[in-house]
């Protein structure tokens, strides 16, 4: 590690004696990303998934995620399942309702891009035309280790946009 305002030699004094410099932004960042509330909300089948994921098997709990009722009290929505025309208005009033900053994951290709029903007339082809999307999850449906490798990255996103680093979808 090279810290920003010191020289090579004074960061290598630095991590001798153990001391660790961060700047107030980069604190908040690990500590959102190692505190993230997903809003408890399903749309079809990769919700079960979501789900088994919460579970006591795969414990989303030891990375901090914990699943939150309601949308005032979350900063990550996870889209798991089919959006159809009909339920977009009701995503993006869920979303518009979540606290400042938040994060979107769109998990499976339904969420995607349409997925199976993608020339189907009611349904949206991808949840990033309703709200912007963090991170993308491949899969139909993506299993859990699959969502955890997701959260992950989002967290790594998290902290890497507080050290002021641009980081795309
Ligand atoms: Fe169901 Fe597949 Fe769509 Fe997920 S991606 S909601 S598993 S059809």
């Amino acid at each position: 590690i090279h810290y920003d305002g010191f020289t090579e030699e004074e960061s290598q004094e630095l991590r001798r004696a153990g001391v660790v410099v961060s700047t107030l932004e980069q604190i908040k960042g690990w500590a959102r990303s190692n505190s993230l509330w997903p809003m408890t909300f399903g749309l079809a089948c990769c919700a079960i998934e979501m789900m088994g994921a919460g579970a006591s098997h795969y414990d989303l709990d030891r990375f901090g995620i914990i699943f939150r009722a309601s949308p005032r009290q979350s900063d990550v929505m996870i889209v798991a399942g089919t959006v159809t025309k009909k339920m977009a208005p009701l995503l993006r009033r869920l979303y518009d309702q979540m606290p400042d900053p938040k994060w979107v994951i769109a998990m499976g290709s339904c969420a995607t891009a349409g997925g199976p029903y993608v020339r189907s007339y009611s349904v949206v082809k991808g949840v990033d035309q309703i709200v912007p999307v963090d991170v993308y999850i491949p899969g139909c449906p993506p299993s859990p280790p699959a969502l955890i490798y997701g959260l992950n990255k989002l967290q790594e996103k998290i902290r890497m946009e507080a050290a002021g680093k641009r980081v795309s979808s």
